[in-house]
């Protein structure tokens, strides 16, 4: 594992939760499916859909969160028509 730290050093590097389609945004009542993991220096992880990590992301920086898994990518994935391009 050689992946490079660009965020915060303060912010624990154990690996980031898994994401799937029973993990649930933290925002409020929210309760869509969530797509990110933020974490701060004390290891406590949130997890947002993509609609609230835009939302809220800003925040988050500013209360010494980063963003440590970003799985919307993933979101509506469609083979490629042109994958062997
Ligand atoms: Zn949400």
């Amino acid at each position: 594992m050689a992946e490079t730290t660009e965020e915060l050093s303060a912010v624990p590097q154990t690996p980031a939760p898994e994401l799937n389609a029973t993990v649930r945004c933290d925002a409020g009542k929210c309760g869509a499916q969530a797509w990110t993991v933020f974490r701060n220096f004390k290891g406590q992880d949130l997890v947002f859909c993509a609609h609230d990590t835009t939302k809220h992301q800003e925040a988050l920086m500013k209360q010494g969160f980063a963003l440590i898994r970003d799985d919307r990518g993933k979101i509506n994935t469609k083979p490629s028509p042109s994958a062997n391009v």
